[in-house]
């Protein structure tokens, strides 16, 4: 299904000056730069979104700003997509339709902190917040890591959880998102303001349904973190380890990951720091537990090789460990070998080193795997983000088979519709509010495939699908 939204035929010159005084950036090579996000971790979507590209770049630096520019958006029908940092991994920022860019990162203030939680505006940098938070003994309760360039906007419209979520669960769980704010995209665009629940009509929506000016996030107390590093014989004992960790009462922790030990042969930041060839354990561990962690460790015949205060690590000039985490593990191969690529599965339950260590085996040497683990509505769950060789789309489709055969929930990373990866079915509350916020459909048009179907309706009719 394909969208109605055609590419502008627009007087681009004209639309700059309506634009004004937001600033704007229309040198094509800067406009084609911010039309491109993490996409190209994927084969597929690379070839199909490296020639998508947007017309023209608004920065606006205030809400007000933000809603003249949905205003001159809505006035000449031109499509408008909304990008923080552009890190995301799917094209979720990508404008498949060209049209208006809308860079947040200039709308970045820290309005609030208080007992428990943030408040700040969409653009504001997830490292500027953290950095704000720790000095007054807070610190957000799970961000991604690639904190240092991504927008807390960006995040709640296109992530899902980050380190941090071993703890304190998904970013969509009761309680983590206290209020979003977002502006509609109509002759004179109004601010909204969803409350607790009310903000998943708006979360991981990818700025379809849209504008999102303010955030007010769930705080936790800051930790002493020690970013430690344990090295393993074989996957399955680090795999192991990293689940007793999981699922410990006793040992705080607020990442916890496994990385194939051929994946850790991509690191040479930490050479001299790990032991080479060896199953890792990346995790980060409140000083005051560092004792019942390397006992854990021992326990489960591993070596603990690193173990780093933050102010240790600024010193010795080593990365932060959540770089060697989440998709950051896959970024640090893709810097060395571009026929790398990835894959998004659930691991069912049990989530125990049979289950991992059965479909390893089932699936073969192109495939090196990885495990984060996070709490999912109370309990912990396992994800896999392994390292694919790639071949072709065929035998891609085909390892996704095997995975699914063996009971794993494939959240397919190489789709850039909405429906296809982490959402797998339409969220019709999403697209209800699609339909009040942006009635034209010019939010980052393509990428609901259910949208078109269900465009003509009125808001309260889509909105009754969800319950069908
Ligand atoms: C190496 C790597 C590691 C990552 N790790 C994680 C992780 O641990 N957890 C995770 O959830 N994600 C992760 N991601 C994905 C991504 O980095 C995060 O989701 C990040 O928070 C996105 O923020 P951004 O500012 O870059 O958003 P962008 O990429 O700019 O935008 C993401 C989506 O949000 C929309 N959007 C942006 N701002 C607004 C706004 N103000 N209003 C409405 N819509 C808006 C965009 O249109 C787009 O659809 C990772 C990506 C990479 C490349």
């Amino acid at each position: 299904m394909t969208d109605t939204i055609e590419k502008p035929q627009a007087d681009w010159s004209e639309v700059a000056a309506a634009l004004a005084p937001v600033e704007i950036i229309d040198e094509p090579v800067l406009v084609k730069k911010r039309s491109r996000d993490f996409f190209w971790y994927s084969p597929i979507l690379n070839a199909q979104l490296r020639r998508c590209f947007g017309d023209l770049v608004a920065q606006p630096k205030t809400r007000e700003e933000m809603a003249h520019c949905l205003a001159v958006a809505y006035a000449r029908d031109l499509p408008v997509v909304l990008r923080g940092g552009g890190t995301g991994n799917y094209g979720q920022a990508v404008p498949l339709k060209g049209g208006l860019i809308i860079e947040t990162t200039g709308m970045n203030r820290i309005l609030e902190i208080g007992e428990g939680y943030v408040r700040v505006e969409a653009g504001a940098l997830m490292a500027d917040i953290n950095a704000a938070l720790i000095p007054q003994g807070w610190e957000m309760a799970m961000f991604p890591s690639t904190q240092d360039i991504a927008t807390i906007g960006g995040f709640v419209a296109g992530g899902s959880g980050g380190i941090g979520s071993i703890a304190n669960g998904a970013l969509r769980e009761k309680g983590n998102i206290l209020q979003l704010k977002a502006l509609s995209v109509e002759a004179d665009p109004l601010e909204h303001v969803f409350d607790a629940e009310e903000a998943l009509q708006i979360h991981h929506a990818w700025g379809l349904n849209g504008a999102i000016t303010e955030v007010t996030l769930r705080t936790v107390p800051t930790r002493d973190w020690v970013g430690c590093m344990a090295s393993f014989d074989d996957y399955r004992a680090a795999y192991e380890a990293g689940y007793a960790l999981a699922i410990s009462d006793s040992i705080g922790r607020k990442l916890c990951s496994v990385v194939d030990a051929r994946i850790a042969g991509y690191f040479p930041k930490l050479e001299g720091h790990i032991q080479a060839g060896r199953d890792l354990l990346v995790t980060l561990v409140p000083r005051e537990d560092m004792a019942a962690f390397r006992d854990l460790v021992a326990a489960q015949g591993g070596t603990l090789d690193l173990a780093m205060t933050e102010e240790e690590r600024a010193e010795k000039g080593v990365p932060h460990v959540f770089e060697f985490a989440y998709n950051h593990t896959t970024l640090q191969v893709l810097k060395a070998d571009r026929s790398a690529t990835y894959q998004q599965l659930g691991v069912p339950d049990p989530a125990d080193a049979d289950a991992v260590v059965s479909v390893a085996e089932a699936i073969g040497d192109d495939v090196w795997h990885h495990h984060e683990f996070a709490r999912l509505d109370g309990a912990v769950m396992t994800a896999d983000l392994p390292i694919i060789w790639f071949k072709d789309e065929a035998r891609l489709r085909e390892i996704d088979g095997i995975y699914a055969s063996h009971g794993f929930t494939v959240w397919d990373a190489h789709t850039f519709h909405v429906e296809g990866g982490g959402l797998k079915n339409a969220d019709y509350r999403h697209l209800a509010w699609k339909k009040r916020m942006d009635p034209k459909g010019l939010l980052n048009p393509g990428k609901s495939q259910v949208w078109e179907t269900v465009r003509h309706l009125t808001a309260d009719e889509i909105e009754a699908k969800a319950k069908d």
